[in-house]
């Protein structure tokens, strides 16, 4: 099928004191119904930005889309206005968060806040609306949901505000359901919980989803393609066992030796990667991973890789990948 959302060559900048932060730069993605691509990487690669830009939920002083396209279901959505987008969120694209806590507000109850959203863009009666909310908390898990309307979140224990953020952000039924750390601050049992939820719920609705974790067991468990970010860019994208088994860019390969994972044993010894991130600031002219990566060559410090397909399904951004590597310092060869 077509792609349901189609990123291309996205661009997002931050000013701050310091300078302009290039916090996205050029990532490409796109998502078909019903699927789940996990976005990877460790904290700052802009994986967070990244999702944040498709609602247009970035700090509005701050931040710029300098470049790049949002197609959703064939409209632009770095065109629209504000308003445009208000209507888009939550009926169209839901997003929920680490921390329900701080996503939702803790002095409404729960059950104004399932209800408002049915009723802005359902146009229903509040009876009706308050139906829906029971029905909606029934699919999330909530028990007796009738008695819960009433009550406010900190009443509920984590994972259960997890279901009602859920609850909150599926209730009007979206095509594009984005979840950023939804299960970093559960527990195991309650973060395995929450990821059989949302496969109910895809299996329900057909709803796509993308996942934003650092977590390769929630990866394993519940996507379908991974990208995985680096320093704002997407270095390698795949299905999950491509990635996991023949993962081809050298920090993927390193990501996977450096967090846990479900399918390893217990006692396989975890390497972290040496040395840190480059500062976006002023991001590297060649590889951004080139001063932490054991294979690099005099090409990787002076172009930037370009993603090379290693199947139909995945692709690497390195130069191991790229036949051109050995004859770009041998003009007239150019790249780009
Ligand atoms: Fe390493 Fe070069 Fe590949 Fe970058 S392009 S990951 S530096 S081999
Ligand atoms: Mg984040």
């Amino acid at each position: 099928p077509n792609p349901l959302l189609e990123v291309d060559n996205l661009h997002v900048t931050f000013t701050t004191h310091g300078g302009t932060v290039q916090a996205v730069r050029g990532v490409s993605l796109s998502l078909k119904p019903g699927e789940t691509l996990a976005i990877v990487g460790e904290s700052g690669c802009g994986k967070s930005v990244t999702a944040r830009s498709l609602m247009r939920l970035l700090p509005e002083h701050s931040s710029r889309i300098t470049g790049g396209s949002i197609r959703f279901k064939g409209r632009e959505l770095t065109a629209l206005n504000e308003r445009q987008m208000r209507e888009l969120r939550g009926s169209e694209i839901s997003m929920i968060f680490q921390d329900a806590m701080t996503a939702l507000n803790p002095t409404i109850s729960i059950g104004e806040q399932i209800m408002e959203g049915i009723v802005r863009h359902r146009k229903v009666s509040r009876s009706e609306a308050r139906k829906q909310a029971i029905e909606i908390l029934k699919l999330v898990g909530i028990p007796n949901p009738e008695a819960r309307l009433k009550q406010y979140l900190h009443e509920f224990s984590g994972g259960m505000r997890q279901r009602i953020m859920i609850a909150i952000a599926v209730v009007c039924e979206p095509s594009v359901l984005i979840a950023d750390e939804p299960t970093t601050a559960l527990d195991v049992t309650i973060q395995a919980q929450i990821i059989e939820l949302f496969k109910k719920l895809q299996e329900r609705t057909g709803v796509s989803i993308i996942i934003i974790t650092h977590d390769l067991g929630v990866v394993a468990k519940i996507a379908d393609r991974v990208n995985v970010m680096y320093a704002g860019q997407v270095v390698e994208s795949g299905t999950v066992d491509e990635l996991f088994q023949h993962p081809q860019h050298p920090y993927t390969q390193g990501l996977l030796g450096s967090m846990p994972r479900l399918d390893m044993e217990k006692d396989v010894p975890l390497t972290p990667i040496p040395g840190t991130p480059p500062d976006l600031f002023a991001p590297p002219k060649g590889c951004a991973f080139a001063a932490r990566c054991p294979y690099a060559m005099k090409v990787c410090g002076a172009y930037p890789p370009e993603p090379v397909s290693v199947s139909a399904s995945h692709t690497a951004a390195c130069w191991l990948q790229d036949e051109r590597a050995q004859n770009v310092f041998q003009p007239p060869i150019k790249i780009n």
